[in-house]
């Protein structure tokens, strides 16, 4: 019987636990960011035998990083750019995935990542950003926005967030963009860039997550989530600074050349 090109995705490139169920919440956007990254190793026919996927601890690293059915190291919170950087020295040759969370990439392991930028390193590092810690039960991060609802914040974060893309970049890495899961043509397309590029490449990646910021943010279901996205991340090009206030900017800050 002939199947779809779904069910070939997944029975190709996921491990066994992950083909058949999600592992995630209802309405979370990870599965999509999973979803492009099977595209576009399939349309790139990237040698599974010389890919090596890296995560650290939490959702995005659990149902992202370690979901494919390759070499995958499933490290310890935060160390994801540590190992993945250990491995691409001792094999030069190695395809090298990072994709993980912003509270493992951003906070905990914010030091390897700017390191890394800086080395310019032959990585590929992708931050899904949820703007909290889901997994540990919604504390805030580094990427949590002035005045959003946490565990940790109750009356409102007092701090800003880090804007990734520009401290990536400006510590040196070559290839850095940021898109959400809501634009997944112009996702698929940055992922293939990152992978295509020589040096480090990073792209920040915003994905709802309903269960621990929605809920708390009157974003009650995950189709509110989405939306708020979708209204709040957008391209700058041809925009005046008024419509750009209070917007998530996305797009290439770099682009490999
Ligand atoms: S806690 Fe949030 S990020 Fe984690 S699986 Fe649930 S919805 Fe997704």
């Amino acid at each position: 019987m002939a199947i779809g090109f779904e069910q070939y995705l997944q029975e190709r490139y996921l491990r066994v636990a992950e083909k058949f169920s999600s592992n995630t919440c209802p309405g979370c956007g990870l599965g999509i960011l999973k979803g492009l990254i099977l595209r576009v190793i399939d349309e790139l026919k990237i040698d599974m035998d010389n890919l090596l996927m890296v995560a650290g601890i939490g959702c995005s690293a659990s149902y992202v990083g370690s979901a494919f059915n390759v070499d995958t190291l499933h490290t310890t919170h935060g160390r994801a750019i540590a190992f993945a950087t250990g491995a691409k020295m001792f094999n030069p040759q190695l395809k090298v995935i990072v994709a993980s969370g912003d509270g493992d990439l951003g906070d905990i392991g914010g030091n390897h990542l700017i390191h890394a930028a800086r080395r310019n390193i032959d990585l590929t590092v992708i931050m899904a950003n949820n703007m909290l810690y889901g997994m540990t039960g919604g504390q805030a991060a580094c990427t949590t926005p002035v005045g959003a609802l946490t565990l940790t914040t109750q009356k409102g974060n007092p701090y800003r967030p880090f804007d990734f893309p520009k401290l990536v970049k400006a510590a040196g890495a070559a290839y850095v963009a940021r898109y959400s899961v809501t634009q997944p043509l112009a996702l698929m397309n940055s992922i293939k860039k990152a992978l295509e590029t020589q040096g480090f490449s990073f792209i920040e990646v915003l994905a709802p997550c309903p269960v621990q910021f929605g809920r708390r943010n009157k974003l009650d279901t995950p189709a509110d989530m989405f939306k708020f996205l979708m209204d709040k991340c957008i391209s700058a090009e041809g925009l005046e600074a008024e419509e750009l206030r209070d917007k998530i900017i996305t797009g290439e800050l770099s682009d490999g050349g």
